[in-house]
């Protein structure tokens, strides 16, 4: 079961584990979404988390 975190842009960061959903989620929102990176902490977006 993977888990994955949806971005409100439409983006989808999947991962095996919790820490690569979120590593790869702040990775596109350091590009697209600078300002939201700054503003959410580790902890809201584990609170993001869907598993699939
Ligand atoms: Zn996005």
């Amino acid at each position: 079961m993977s888990r994955l975190i949806r971005c409100e842009c439409g983006f989808v960061a999947r991962g095996d584990r919790e820490d690569d959903v979120i590593t790869t989620i702040r990775q596109h929102m350091g590009e697209d979404h600078p300002a939201l990176l700054e503003s959410v902490a580790i902890e809201d977006l584990r609170g993001w988390i869907e598993m699939d």
